[in-house]
């Protein structure tokens, strides 16, 4: 039985959307099967200010990697997409995040699950509630809960 796992994908370097699009092609071949895709979301930045807009998605994938291999699978893509790491919080051509993975909550130096910021990010609830209305938190909160903290963060839809 795979596990049920959600991502968060953001790009504001290049052409943002064709580097999601590679993006969650590479995911699926090394084995994040993708189930799921929100829309695109434009997002103002949140944190450093002075950067690009972001376009953000959350795809829902089915996966037979641990957590562990999950995340290395992200940084494989990331890299193999010329995400130079300079600063955190800084511009990339692509940043892939982990939200949740099934109900496990995870503390290790590398990885937490679920992403300790996903509450507070407008650009992640708003994508995620999209293509999973029910989504909670491992400890059964309900993350639409979250939204009304987030209602000044400016996130809009664009077609694809
Ligand atoms: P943020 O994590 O606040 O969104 P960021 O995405 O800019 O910031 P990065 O520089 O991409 O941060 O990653 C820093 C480290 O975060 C990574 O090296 C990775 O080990 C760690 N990390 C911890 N938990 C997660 C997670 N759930 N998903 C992805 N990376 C994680
Ligand atoms: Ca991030
Ligand atoms: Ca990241």
């Amino acid at each position: 039985m795979s596990a049920k796992a959600f991502l968060s994908l953001g790009s504001n370097l290049g052409d943002r959307k064709a580097t999601l699009l590679a993006a969650l092609d590479a995911l699926d071949r090394g084995g994040a099967r993708i189930i799921r895709r929100s829309s695109l979301y434009e997002t103002a930045p949140v944190g450093k200010i002075d950067q690009p807009r972001f376009l953000n998605l959350v795809v829902e994938v089915a996966t037979d990697l641990t957590p562990a291999d999950l995340l290395a699978l992200c940084q494989s893509v990331e890299r193999d997409l010329g995400r130079v790491r300079k600063e955190r919080w800084g511009p990339r051509t692509v940043d892939i995040d982990i939200l949740l993975y099934d109900r496990l909550a995870i503390q290790t130096p590398s990885l937490t699950i679920p992403h300790p910021e996903m509450t507070r990010r407008r650009f992640v609830l708003v994508p995620l509630l999209e293509i999973a209305p029910d989504a909670s938190l491992p400890d059964g909160r309900r993350l639409n809960a979250f939204l009304a903290d987030v209602a000044d963060q400016d996130v809009r839809r664009v077609e694809d």
